[in-house]
């Protein structure tokens, strides 16, 4: 029986309730399915082996995650400690470590579920937005001068290179490619900023005509934010920086009903190194350690992984389980209305797998 090598990376927070809650689901799904297994290890990194050992993650933890199928994700992020540390030593060591470069995020409203915006339900959109998610606004270029001193600098570089933002956008536009509506926004910011925004309008105008099916528009990533909210059909795939595609996630997860929803995919396409999937959200201070975090954001960043890992039967078992569970609207999480805990979500998920009869 096929067994995949699972490496999970609970973290911090809420991260560490909702990845324990993903586990059991994909242990049950494995069962349900019949014909694999998951070997599911756990690192416990993060803020706790910070404390004890000066460092979110040991030095040869990329090393340790190498082997694995792929990396279950829950979240970097400790109020005992700066965002910026846990997020560089953690999360994105692991993502540009292993140079999970294609960020896929899709956001729809599923059943049961209300959209904060007034006429727009289930079915009427259905977006992938693809972030780069490897240079950018995130590169980690830039310094600081002059600390403490009236005159302090502080300088973050953006560096976008041609490869860079040819790889992203090829893999967008075939991504595009392989869903129904074939269409593709491409988001910039190249009127205010004029010289790696401005390459990547040109490098998308060159490389778009590869894909003469696929239809492409362009959005400044400030009009998209009104676009979003206001013609939200309008829209299907849509490719953005780093920076840009993060705060667009965001914003996209708040229309599909909860950040508690939201999944994402960090993809290494090549395969040399693992891929890794999370929900969007991070530890949620306000809610951890009570037992109420939404577990569906982890469940369907699950679902996920188990398409990339070529297992597209099971992936769907697991997204129908959650909207049959959200459809019925009884065992559902506060962020999503109700009053139910991660434990009674994650037992309706597993109920659902369970009862299906295919
Ligand atoms: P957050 O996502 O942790 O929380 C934002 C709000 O959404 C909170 O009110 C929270 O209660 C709610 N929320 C989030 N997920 C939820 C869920 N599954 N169920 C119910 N409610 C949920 O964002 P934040 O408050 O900006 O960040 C908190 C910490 O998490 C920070 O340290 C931040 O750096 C980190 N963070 C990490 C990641 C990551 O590792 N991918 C992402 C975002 C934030
Ligand atoms: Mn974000």
């Amino acid at each position: 029986m096929k067994s995949y090598k699972i490496a999970a990376v609970p973290g911090d927070g809420i991260g560490t309730e909702v990845i324990e809650a993903g586990v059991e689901v994909l242990h049950a799904l494995a069962e349900r399915e019949g014909g694999f297994a998951f070997d599911v290890e756990t690192f416990p990194w993060g803020a706790d082996y910070y404390m004890e050992h000066g460092q979110m993650m040991p030095d040869n933890g990329r090393e340790l995650l190498k082997p694995f199928d792929a990396i279950y994700f829950g979240s970097a992020g400790d109020p005992r400690i700066p965002d910026h540390i846990t997020l560089w030593q953690f999360r994105l060591n692991i993502c540009q470590g292993f140079d999970q470069y294609a960020n896929v995020r899709p956001t729809r409203v599923l059943p049961g579920v209300k959209c904060p915006l007034a006429g727009v339900g289930p079915g009427d959109f259905d977006w992938v937005i693809v972030r780069e998610n490897s240079e950018g606004e995130y590169a980690g270029v830039g310094g600081r001068a002059h600390q403490g001193h009236a005159h302090e600098v502080g300088i973050d570089v953006s560096v976008f290179t041609r490869d860079g933002v040819e790889r992203i956008q090829r893999f967008a536009l075939e991504l595009a490619r392989t869903r129904p509506r074939k269409q593709l926004t491409l988001v910039t910011k190249s009127n205010a900023q004029r010289h790696g925004m401005v390459m990547w309008d040109t490098v998308f105008e060159e490389i778009k005509s590869d894909y003469p099916d696929v239809t492409t528009d362009k959005m400044l990533v400030d009009a998209m934010t009104a676009r979003m909210v206001l013609n939200p059909k309008s829209l299907d795939t849509i490719v953005a920086t780093n920076l840009h595609a993060d705060v667009l996630s965001d914003l996209a997860a708040a229309l599909s009903g909860s950040l508690g929803i939201a999944p994402t995919a960090n993809l290494r396409p090549e395969g040399d190194f693992p891929s890794m999937f999370e929900p969007i959200h991070g530890s949620a201070f306000d809610i951890m350690g009570k037992g109420i975090a939404n577990p569906i954001g982890s469940f369907w960043s699950a679902s996920m992984m188990l398409d990339h890992l070529g297992e597209t039967a099971a992936a769907a078992r697991l997204m129908a389980a959650i909207e049959r569970v959200t459809a019925a609207g009884e065992v559902m999480p506060r962020d999503l209305g109700g009053e139910a805990t991660t434990r009674q979500v994650t037992d309706a998920v597993i109920e659902a797998i369970r009862a299906a009869n295919d």
